[in-house]
């Protein structure tokens, strides 16, 4: 585990950045143009045709929507680290997954999904937007659940938000010659890499972890060569690209992410020992503990738990809020995978448009609360959390007293 976490950080620091020695070059170079003059007539059509089919480049850059280098170096610099052949940048994290429902929309007409999953993942899925039905199953439940209609089975793991592990392999095994898509955004490849386990695609939400400073939106699937021109073909058609200077951004952070996460996580687990040994805290997940129903992944498939912790206090829904707005240095916001630490209520915001009976069932009520812990001093950190859970607490037992 150390020599593949040694190698990790080699790639974080120089995938993607092997061309630049030829060009006299240190720093990936932004190209901004839209478009791209037309040196060779035949050079140019043949090109056309390749990027149009998905190509990851050509002998000529003809248009930014069909291709763009500095993009294109993105992407190769995560595809190294997910141990994929080819990866495609996108504007959001939702734009990569709906290419993907629509590249499998060409040819299916189903997809069977492990709940929990990020809410905009749920929402996307249950709208039935994309003329997509969907089946919700437990990851046991997957074999029973293809059809020959069945063109994607899609799971995260760990789960949003209650932490818990999908075994990616037995899932793989179930869905048999269905593609499975394993949302990667909370382990980061830097702990899991879900094409070794048998996943077929893998997606980011580069708005997070990989992007890490909480300045730019993107995301990012990983896969074998042919299926990553499958949903790049997509892209070439709908148009929701990356942007060159948020490529340059997220490459860059991609210089340091190894160093975040193993920070942000040991962080993680110095809130999860206290947290623990609290008895203000009535539920607390995190993966490995007693909620997970597969805690023997973690070590194995998942090297370390990351660095989202969920809890809830005692005293329910309203002690839960008091106890966010209580807070001083982390910030109630939603999103996750970024330096500082973020506090959120994933029923009340990015749980919101999940089927409430669904949220009921697995943990999310509205007294759940979910951290993203950043690099931060954990003393910090921690001062912050304690002083904000008697305040919290302080001002429940006041209005308990009030109301009597
Ligand atoms: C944020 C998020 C997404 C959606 O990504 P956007 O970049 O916000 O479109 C998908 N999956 C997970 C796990 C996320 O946290």
């Amino acid at each position: 585990m150390d020599d593949l976490r040694a190698g990790l950080g080699t790639l974080c620091a120089h995938a993607g950045r092997e061309h630049l020695r030829v060009q006299g070059a240190h720093v990936p170079l932004i190209d901004l143009a839209t478009t791209y003059p037309v040196l060779d007539p035949d050079a140019a059509e043949r090109a056309y045709d390749d990027l149009a089919a998905g190509a990851p480049g050509a002998e000529e850059g003809v248009y930014a929507r069909l291709h763009n280098p500095t993009v294109a170096g993105y992407e190769s610099a995560v595809a190294r680290l997910e141990g994929a052949d080819d990866a495609v940048a996108f504007s959001s994290g939702m734009a990569a997954l709906t290419a993907v429902l629509l590249a499998v929309r060409r040819t299916h007409s189903h997809v069977v999904g492990i709940r929990p999953l990020y809410g905009g993942t749920d929402h996307v899925l249950s709208q039935g937007l994309l003329g997509l039905d969907v089946s919700w199953v437990a990851q046991s439940e997957v074999a029973d659940a293809i059809t020959p209609e069945t063109g994607l089975v899609i799971c995260e793991t760990p789960q949003n938000p209650t932490l818990g592990q999908v075994d990616i392999a037995a899932v793989a095994a179930a869905a048999r010659d269905v593609p499975l898509l394993v949302d990667n955004t909370l382990a980061t490849p830097i702990l899991q890499q879900p094409l070794r386990h048998g996943a077929a695609l893998v997606l980011h939400s580069a708005t997070k972890a990989l992007g890490g400073h909480g300045d730019v939106l993107a995301g990012i699937v990983a896969a074998r060569a042919d299926r990553a021109r499958w949903v790049r073909q997509i892209r070439v058609l709908t148009g929701a690209v990356l942007h060159p200077m948020a490529a340059y951004l997220l490459h860059r952070s991609l210089q340091t992410l190894e160093l975040r996460v193993i920070k942000a996580q040991q962080n993680a687990e110095t809130i999860v020992g206290m947290l623990l040994e609290d008895e203000r805290i009535e539920r607390l997940y995190y993966p490995g503990l007693g909620n997970d129903p597969r805690p023997e992944l973690l070590g194995a498939q998942l090297a370390g738990g990351g660095a989202l912790v969920s809890f809830a206090p005692r005293g329910g829904a309203a002690v839960a809020r008091r106890l966010m707005q209580s807070l001083r240095l982390i910030t109630p916001a939603v999103s996750l995978g970024g330096v500082d630490t973020l506090i959120q209520q994933p029923a009340a915001l990015t749980h919101r448009c999940v089927d409430e009976a669904a949220r009921e069932e697995h943990g999310v009520d509205a007294s759940l609360l979910r951290l993203s812990v950043g690099v931060e001093c954990a003393t910090d950190l921690l001062a912050d959390l304690d002083r904000g859970l008697d305040a919290a607490l302080e001002y429940a037992g006041r209005t308990a007293l009030t109301a009597a």
